[in-house]
């Protein structure tokens, strides 16, 4: 499988003498959509900040597409990824959501009618081509986030880190961008997705789940293996997925639950088939 992310034996501390990460590999493919887990503090922000090339390890490599985190390299890897932040209203940079989605074209030397074919292109996918003239004051969190991704999307990025990207939404917004997330994943299976994660029913529906704890990779797998162990998980100070818990006490109480069977709605689904 082609890699997305490859890094190498990274370590990190913004004071040199206390590590946040130590030591850190792992390698993410292509196509995979990633849930990255952890308790407050335990460094999935940095790792991600070092990932998309904001920040500099200490020690170690980073590998994006192949290509080795740079000078030399830096302006083709950030074609290729982007990063979105808690906060709808810091990364909102045009002045109406034409304006915002058409930004990073605007610096890639792109004729004005295909640009305007790419806004509209991408703003119909995050169901945002009525607001294209609209001021991000008119706009709801969920409605920025997802011109934030359309942005995204515009320039052809192909890998995309969200750091808790849902995390202020009201639960409509935050249901919105992980529908849209799910539909961009299936017109573009090779898009590779690294979400910053407090919301363990998210991670417990991604390809795999990587939980940091204590300045390492903790857990790295399947969400029902870094899931297996309530006691564990709690012992991290975090917590199962509630559909998961559900799941696990009608199984002891002898319901055959199939695997692919996971959210409450699927769960309420079989239990009344
Ligand atoms: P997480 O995303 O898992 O909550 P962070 O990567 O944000 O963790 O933070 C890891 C640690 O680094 C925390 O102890 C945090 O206080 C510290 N930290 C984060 N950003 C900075 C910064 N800019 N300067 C100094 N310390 C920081």
């Amino acid at each position: 499988m082609e890699k997305a992310i490859e890094i190498k034996n990274i370590s990190f501390g913004y004071d040199p003498k206390e590590l946040i990460l130590d030591n850190v590999s792992l390698t993410i493919n292509k196509g995979e959509f990633v849930s990255l887990i952890g308790k407050n503090g335990s460094g999935k922000s940095t790792l991600a900040k070092i990932i998309s090339c904001l920040m500099e390890p200490i020690n170690g490599e980073v590998f994006v597409n192949g290509l080795k985190v740079d000078d030399k390299n830096i302006d083709d890897i950030r074609e290729v990824i982007g990063i979105v932040f808690q906060n709808p209203d810091n990364q909102f940079i045009g002045s109406t959501v034409e304006d915002d989605i058409a930004f990073g074209l605007e610096n890639r030397n792109i004729n004005h009618d295909k640009m305007h074919e790419l806004v509209k292109k991408y703003a119909t996918l995050v169901n945002m081509e009525e607001y294209l003239d609209k001021e991000p004051g008119e706009l709801s969190g969920g409605q920025k986030q997802r011109v934030a991704l359309a942005g995204i999307l515009a320039i052809g990025l192909k890998i995309i880190i969200l750091d808790e990207a849902t995390a202020m939404l009201d639960p409509e917004g935050n249901k919105e961008i992980k529908d849209l997330l799910r539909k961009m994943k299936k017109e573009d299976p090779e898009l590779t997705i690294i979400s910053i994660t407090h919301d363990m029913e998210e991670a417990y529906l991604s390809d795999r789940v990587i939980l940091i704890n204590d300045k390492h990779v903790y857990k790295d797998g399947t969400p029902e293996y870094v899931f297996s162990s309530e006691n564990e998980i709690k012992s991290l100070g975090l917590d199962i997925p509630f559909s998961l818990k559900l799941k696990n006490r009608l199984i002891k109480e002898g319901y055959k639950i199939p695997d692919n069977i996971k959210t409450i709605e699927e769960i309420g689904e079989f239990l009344c088939r």
